[in-house]
C-alpha cells in the first residue's frame, strides 16, 4: 500500500464520518434512501422525490371521455425535479441502491429501520391524486345564424373524494348564476348555451391536507389548500376531457 493513501487508512474504522458526495441525498443530507433518478440524471431518496417534487398543474393531457379515475404510482409521475425544476419522472436505482448498502452498511440500516419506524406513526404523507376536468355536449336544435345549441355537463372527477372538501366554479359571468359550489360529488354543473368559454374550478381540500404543488392558493386558515383548474368548453365530438396527476399532503397525525 502506498504511503500516500489516505483514504486506505481509515477505511476500517466502524464509523463513517465521510460520505462521498455522489451518494448523498442532496435534499436530506444523508446517505440515499431507496435511490430514484430522473431524467435530468438527479438521484436522491424515493421519500425525498414523492415529497418535493411539485406537480404542475399545465401538464394536463386530453384523454378519451370514457376513461375513468384511478390511483396511480407515484414514480410514474411527470413531477418538477426538486433539485433543478425540470418535467420529470423519476425510477428507482438498483445500481445506487446496491453501491451505498456495500458502501456504508451501517448507515444504510439505520436509514431503513428509520423509514419503517416512519411509515408506521409518521404524520406527514403524501398521496397521489388523478384529477379529470372536461365537459359533455348534446347538440339540441339549431337557432339560425350557422348556430347550435348544445346541453352541456361540465365535470371535475378526482381519485379519492374523501379527501376533497368543495370544488367551487366558476362560470361566464354573462350566466345568471355563475358561482356554484358543490360539496360532494358529482362535481358537475349542465346548462345550455351555443358558446364555448374557460370555465374556472377551484379544488378545495379538507382541512389536514394541502395540494403540493405551487399553482395552489392558500386559505384564510390552511396554507395551499385549493387549487385553481380552468377548462375551455369544447363542443365537438361530444366534448373531452383532460387528465392532471397531482399529489396531496396529509399533516394530520395517524392513529397507531
Ligand atoms: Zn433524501
Ligand atoms: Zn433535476
Amino acid at each position: 500500500m502506498s504511503q500516500l493513501d489516505l483514504s486506505g487508512a481509515s477505511a476500517g474504522n466502524a464509523v463513517v464520518d465521510e460520505i462521498d458526495h455522489d451518494d448523498l441525498c442532496p435534499i436530506c443530507r444523508h446517505v440515499l434512501h431507496r435511490p430514484v433518478v430522473t431524467q435530468c440524471n438527479h438521484t436522491l431518496c424515493e421519500s425525498c422525490m414523492a415529497e418535493w417534487a411539485e406537480v404542475s398543474v399545465t401538464s394536463q393531457m386530453t384523454i378519451p371521455l370514457d376513461e375513468e379515475p384511478q390511483d396511480f404510482s407515484a414514480l410514474n409521475l411527470q413531477a418538477k425535479c426538486p433539485m433543478c425544476r425540470t418535467l420529470t419522472s423519476a425510477r428507482r436505482s438498483e445500481e445506487a441502491e446496491e453501491r451505498v448498502r456495500e458502501r456504508y452498511p451501517e448507515e444504510y440500516n439505520k436509514r431503513d429501520e428509520e423509514y419503517l419506524a416512519d411509515e408506521e406513526t409518521k404524520d406527514v404523507s403524501v398521496q397521489t391524486l388523478t384529477v379529470y376536468i372536461g365537459n359533455t355536449a348534446k347538440e339540441v336544435r339549431d337557432i339560425g345564424d350557422g348556430r347550435k345549441m348544445y346541453d352541456w355537463e361540465f365535470f371535475v372527477k378526482v381519485s379519492d373524494q374523501s379527501v376533497i372538501n368543495e370544488v367551487e366554479v366558476l362560470l361566464h359571468e354573462t350566466f345568471k348564476q355563475p358561482r356554484t359550489v358543490k360539496r360532494r360529488a358529482p362535481y358537475s354543473i349542465r346548462r345550455e348555451g351555443w358558446g364555448t368559454f374557460t370555465v374556472r374550478a377551484n379544488v378545495v381540500l379538507k382541512a389536514g391536507y394541502s395540494w403540493i404543488s405551487s399553482d395552489a392558493v392558500d386559505s384564510r386558515y390552511a396554507k395551499r389548500v385549493s387549487l385553481p383548474l380552468e377548462w375551455t368548453l369544447s363542443f365537438e365530438d361530444g366534448g373531452s376531457q383532460a387528465r392532471c396527476r397531482l399529489k396531496i399532503k396529509n399533516e394530520r397525525r395517524r392513529l397507531r
